[in-house]
């Protein structure tokens, strides 16, 4: 009989991290977790914990990372993702995709993994071109406040395609744009958990400046889709996965007033130092590679994760 596969999904107690390991489980790998809890929680994983093929490592990546065995692929998800999160650990954000991501191209090395690396739409800073192709470089401010997460990454893909050229690793590398579902933290300040936990309390729904800026939200089933065909393609450069369909945050807020049928109010607070004004992704290059596109409406998506909001919050 054939061997499983194995792989090891950093990040795994998060959000994305989570629903990975969810999918590889059943589609018959064996999964290696590994997370330090810095912003995720045991509680989206624990579910895995009986099965044989499914092991936890609490371990800070940034820190050497040593794991016995044979490692078929590796996808490192570990950092924290929103901006509260990263403005209030700076220095980790930048650690986790400089010195984490090295540690983990050594190890794919060492055990000549094929490595998957999470980066984002945020390389693209508060892009000039509109829709984000691939091919452009980016508008970011190297020491604004999000620079600490969008430089971290912008190294993160430099020194995974320097592996790459140099070394011959096989890597990947997937721009992850606005991402939303179960198991999101109700507190992680990013705009979909913060609507939809305000109009769950009956409190206004805080949009800052003039809520004119534009995000696209993707489901996480359909991202994590995109992921797992990008891992098992060819492509070692970076590829844009994300749901093209824009909104502007005030229509973004009126529809989660309607779909909760709260009766708060849209409320405008400053906006943040460098918050991007427009993001959309070109998905053009997922759709010829990989034959991805995703799925799940934004009424679909919105349905589901209103429904485990309800049950948390
Ligand atoms: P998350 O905060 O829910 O998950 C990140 C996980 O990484 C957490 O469980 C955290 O404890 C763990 N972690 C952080 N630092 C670590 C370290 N030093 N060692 C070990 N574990 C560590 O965030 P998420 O939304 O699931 O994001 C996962 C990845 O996807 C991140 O790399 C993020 O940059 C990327 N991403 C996410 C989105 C999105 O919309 N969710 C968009 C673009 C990119
Ligand atoms: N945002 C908002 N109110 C909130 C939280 C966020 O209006 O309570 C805005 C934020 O300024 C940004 C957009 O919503 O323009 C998306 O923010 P999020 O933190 O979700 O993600 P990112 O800015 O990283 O895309």
């Amino acid at each position: 009989m054939q061997r499983k596969k194995r792989v090891l999904i950093t990040g795994a107690a998060g959000f994305l991290g989570s629903h990975l390991c969810d999918r590889f489980i059943r589609e018959g790998y064996k999964v290696v977790g590994m997370d330090n809890l810095l912003t995720g929680n045991i509680k989206n994983i624990e579910h895995l914990f009986p099965l044989e093929d499914f092991e936890y490592y609490h371990h800070d990546v940034t820190k050497f990372v040593h794991v016995p065995g044979d490692l078929d692929y590796i996808l490192h998800f570990a950092s924290p993702a929103s901006p509260i999160d990263y403005l209030k650990m700076p220095i980790q954000t930048l650690k986790v995709g400089s010195l984490g991501t090295h540690n983990l191209l050594g190890l794919a090395r060492s055990k000549g993994s094929r490595i998957l690396v999470a980066s984002t739409s945020e390389v693209y800073g508060d892009p000039l071109v509109h829709p984000q192709n691939e091919s452009y470089w980016g508008n970011v401010n190297p020491v604004g406040p999000r620079g600490v997460y969008d430089e971290a990454k912008r190294f993160q893909e430099s020194i995974t395609m320097a592996y790459h050229t140099f070394h011959k690793l096989e890597t990947r590398i997937v721009r992850i744009f606005n991402t939303y579902g179960p198991r999101m933290r109700l507190d992680d300040g990013r705009v979909l958990p913060a609507f939809i936990g305000q109009a769950l309390r009956g409190e206004d729904l805080t949009a800052f400046g003039d809520g004119s800026q534009t995000r696209s939200f993707c489901y996480v089933d359909d991202l994590v889709e995109g992921i797992y065909r990008l891992l098992l393609s060819d492509y070692p450069h970076p590829v844009n996965v994300g749901n093209p369909d824009e909104i502007t945050i005030k229509e973004f807020g009126e529809e989660i007033l309607k779909l909760t049928g709260s009766k708060s109010k849209i409320i405008y607070k400053p906006l943040p130092q460098d918050d991007p004004k427009q993001r959309k992704p070109d998905i053009t290059k997922a759709q010829e590679l990989l034959g991805w596109m995703p799925a799940v409406s934004r009424s679909e998506g919105l349905k589901k994760t209103l429904a485990y909001f309800k049950e948390v919050i």
